[in-house]
């Protein structure tokens, strides 16, 4: 048996891998509601697309350049060969958990090791 502290992305992305090769995984979260409460903007670059299949209910918004202004006004522009996606990382979060928990991974809320 494999145990995970944290359902957050990497808990929950490990969880996900481990259960769908046949390992027995559980999970425990100190919170009661995986990816709440946010500490996250939910910028993610493409390479996310080779991880996730991106999906309408976690994707807030997509960018396809960004600004980095300096006190006196300046910016510099730096556009993206490929849009990065802006997400709603608590739902992205439930996303991936109810992908590990469909390959068999078992999660326990409100447990904190
Ligand atoms: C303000 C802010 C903005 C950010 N914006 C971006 C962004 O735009 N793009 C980006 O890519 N990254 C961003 N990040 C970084 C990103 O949020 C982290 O890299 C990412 O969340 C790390 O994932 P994680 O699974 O390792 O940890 P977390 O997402 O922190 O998940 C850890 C989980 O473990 C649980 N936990 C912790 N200790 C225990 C315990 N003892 N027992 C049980 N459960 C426990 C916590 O409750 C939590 O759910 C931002 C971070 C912050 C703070």
């Amino acid at each position: 048996m494999i145990t995970i502290i944290g359902a957050g992305a990497a808990g929950n992305y490990a969880a996900y891998l481990l259960a769908e090769k046949g390992f027995e995984v559980q999970v425990f979260e100190a919170n009661s509601t995986i990816g709440t409460p946010i500490a996250c903007t939910g910028i993610l670059t493409s390479y996310f697309d080779t991880l996730v299949e991106p999906k309408k209910e976690f994707i807030a918004n997509e960018i396809s350049s960004s600004r980095i202004y300096s006190p006196n006004g300046e910016f510099a522009q730096i556009n993206f060969r490929h849009p990065n996606r802006i997400l709603h990382r608590n739902l992205l979060d439930q996303h991936v958990a109810k992908m590990a928990a469909n390959e068999g991974a078992e999660y326990h809320l409100e447990q904190k090791s």
